[in-house]
């Protein structure tokens, strides 16, 4: 299920990022923090009463030289493009400023639901002088406080209430993939090449907007998803480039992937910006494919497709997993097979083996190499059972959980992948004391 996505958006200054970091801490204890998601602030996972959301600042996406209109503009694009719910912030203490009112002018133009919330409503005599902000035609406003966290929990209320209805999102036999990377590796022409060129977009569904950006096909008689089709196409947008959306993009459209289709460009190598996003798909636990795209020039950094694969095994060495594929966007070479290759990740990720052929493998594993000692006391494996497919997780229960230590860990998971096909999958062991 794709989480409800909120936006915050005001000019500079009104405490965006105070009340984004009070709606994100007040979560730490109820949604698991996946590193990566919090290591970039201005997206992440929060939850209100039970309702689990992303949240975005898009205050805090910003780029060099531009000057605030410019900012604004592309604050308020972003928040209309990615958002479920708007949440409009001004300051209570400024009174309303002409940027509020060209923000609200902005976000009239959003057939989302906009929340005014008017921040630094500190005490009492601020919270009741916020009626000039009902100028802004946005509605109540709404008094809040991110030092002193008052009247959060009303804004949160209705941020909730706003959220689009649980879609039906259609029986679930569609494999969802997304097509992620830095910029310009060719995201885009790949997602053109798998849909063809001139197909349009796929109208809107009634009351999912999901649907407006997440592109259906089908291909020999399976049904795919491609996530986030509208950004990776569209095109010239001055954000849509920066570094710090396109990690934004990539990692909100991972929650909403089975698999990551995860590019990179021969004619350029590996660059840092790679690293990232291969380091968000690999987190996202899902399942991964590393497409190397631009094969078809002639110059590239590594002279055969062994040597490129060898760097991408150094350089991304946790995604030994990942299935190494050479396409071109330009030629189409490649591009007819992913899907395929997509769907058989999924399958991989998806299958669930039974509890008594894990524990030969147990059985088999443990004669071949004995359990270690650690610390004078040998490791005892009893049992092994997957509790969880996608991805594939493994509960083995020992003597002490402290003495299977990583190497031991993979080690199983080395045995897992040598007798099931689980190509492109992460798998995950958890160590328990048997009781
Ligand atoms: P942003 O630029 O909109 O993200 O604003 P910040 O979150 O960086 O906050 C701007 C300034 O306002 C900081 O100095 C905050 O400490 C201050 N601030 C934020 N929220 C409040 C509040 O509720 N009351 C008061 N008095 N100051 C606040
Ligand atoms: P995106 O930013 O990742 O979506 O990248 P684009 O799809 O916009 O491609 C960036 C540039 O690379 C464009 O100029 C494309 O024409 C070019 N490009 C994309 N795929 C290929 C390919 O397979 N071969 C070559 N030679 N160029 C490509």
């Amino acid at each position: 299920m794709p989480l409800p996505v909120v936006a915050i958006i005001g000019q500079p200054n009104v405490g965006k990022s105070t009340l984004f970091n009070r709606i994100i801490n007040e979560r730490v204890a109820i949604v698991e923090d996946k590193p990566g998601v919090t290591r970039d602030r201005n997206y992440a996972r929060a939850s209100w009463m039970g309702h689990q959301f992303s949240i975005i600042d898009t205050g805090g996406i910003t780029w060099e030289n531009s000057t605030i209109d410019e900012e604004i503009r592309a604050q308020a694009e972003i928040a209309i493009e990615e958002a479920d719910v708007i949440v409009m912030i001004a300051d209570a203490s400024k009174g309303v400023t002409d940027l509020d009112e060209r923000i609200a002018r902005l976000l009239y133009r959003s057939k989302k639901p906009v929340l005014l919330g008017i921040n630094k409503a500190d005490n009492p005599e601020q919270r009741a002088d916020i009626y000039d902000f009902y100028s802004l035609g946005l509605g109540e406003p709404i008094p809040v406080s991110g030092a002193h966290g008052t009247g959060l929990g009303d804004l949160l209320d209705k941020v909730v209430e706003n959220f689009p209805p649980e879609a039906e999102n259609a029986a679930d036999d569609v494999i969802s993939f997304s097509v992620i990377g830095r910029p310009n590796v060719g995201k885009s022409s790949i997602v053109n090449r798998l849909l063809g060129e001139d197909r349009v977009i796929v109208a809107n569904e009634e009351g999912t907007t999901r649907d407006a950006i997440d592109t259906p096909f089908e291909k020999d008689g399976t049904k795919f998803r491609v996530v986030d089709t509208a950004g990776i196409r569209r095109r010239g947008k001055v954000y849509e480039k920066t570094e710090k959306y396109s990690v934004m993009r990539a990692m909100s459209a991972l929650e909403r992937s089975d698999v990551a289709v995860l590019v990179l460009d021969a004619s350029t190598g590996i660059r840092e910006q790679d690293k990232h996003v291969a380091g968000y798909a690999h987190e996202a636990g899902i399942g991964v494919i590393i497409a190397v795209n631009k094969w078809d020039v002639p110059k590239k950094t590594s002279s055969s497709g062994q040597d490129f694969e060898a760097v991408i095994r150094d350089e991304f060495a946790y995604l030994d997993y990942a299935p190494i594929v050479f396409v071109s966007a330009k030629t189409g070479k490649g591009i007819d097979d992913l899907p395929k290759l997509v769907e058989k990740v999924y399958e991989n990720q998806s299958q669930r083996i039974q509890s008594s052929v894990l524990n030969d493998l147990l059985l088999e594993a443990s004669r071949l190499v004995p359990a270690p000692m650690v610390k004078g006391k040998r490791l005892r494996v009893y049992y092994m059972t997957q509790v969880k497919s996608n991805p594939p997780t493994f509960v083995v229960f020992c003597n002490d959980p402290e003495l299977m230590h990583f190497s031991y860990q993979r080690f199983l998971i080395n045995q897992l992948r040598e007798n099931f096909d689980f190509t492109g999958t992460p798998i995950k062991i958890l160590p328990r004391k048997r009781k």
